[in-house]
């Protein structure tokens, strides 16, 4: 055993620690957005279409998401539906998009939120719901949180907000896929975003 002093002083170095890792995640996700967006705005030319299986890039993805936020607490279930079809879509700016709503999903829920990720196909759509049980989002507010720079009125857990660019550039993403992003939420209940894609897509 460690004397107390130094019991102490490694406790405070695992405390900066955490709070320095928190900040490179989150300087890491502004970093992405940044550029993400200097990739959208510079044109379609940048975007690289490929027939994908979403449902391997959604595990993926949240097998990612899971390691870099292990120690938050956060559960999430996967609901993955067997018939979905490959999409032509560009997995980077996929990953972006998908990777943002799950950030959200955590910053905007409780500390042992429940999130549930489920990829559906319905008529001729593919759709990937990202539904969260946190503070959801004021009726009057649903369409303001797509603009650029959009701030919420309510309040992100601990010091986590961002800059408002993360559902600007979901919106650009799903749009240059000839898809949508949709949102329902009751305030104080939870929300869920769900990406759209068409599976015979007419891009922009
Ligand atoms: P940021 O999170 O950096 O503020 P976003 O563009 O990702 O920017 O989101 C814009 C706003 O939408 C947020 O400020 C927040 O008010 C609201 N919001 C986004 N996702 C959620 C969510 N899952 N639950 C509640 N509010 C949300």
């Amino acid at each position: 055993h460690y004397p107390l002093r130094r019991q102490r002083q490694m406790c405070i170095r695992d405390r900066y620690y955490a709070i320095i890792s928190q900040n490179a995640d989150k300087l890491g996700g502004l970093v992405r957005n940044v550029l993400g967006f200097s990739k959208v705005e510079a044109g379609r030319k940048w975007y690289h279409f490929q027939e994908t299986d979403v449902t391997k890039l959604v595990r993926e993805e949240i097998a990612n998401f899971q390691g870099d936020k292990a120690s938050t607490g956060i559960n999430i279930d996967a609901r993955i539906a067997g018939d979905i079809p490959v999409l032509d879509i560009d997995r980077a700016a996929f990953s972006l998009a998908f990777a943002n709503l799950l950030e959200n999903a955590v910053k905007y829920s409780p500390v042992h939120g429940v999130i549930l990720v489920k990829v559906r196909a319905e008529a001729a759509s593919v759709l990937v719901d990202v539904r969260d049980e946190g503070i959801g989002i004021a009726p009057e507010e649903k369409d303001k949180i797509f603009d650029k720079f959009y701030q919420g009125m309510n309040t992100a857990r601990g010091s986590s907000k961002g800059i408002g660019l993360g559902l600007a550039l979901v919106k650009e993403i799903m749009e240059a896929h000839g898809g949508k992003v949709l949102v329902e939420s009751k305030p104080g209940r939870g929300s869920t975003f769900s990406l759209v894609f068409p599976i015979q897509p007419r891009r922009r």
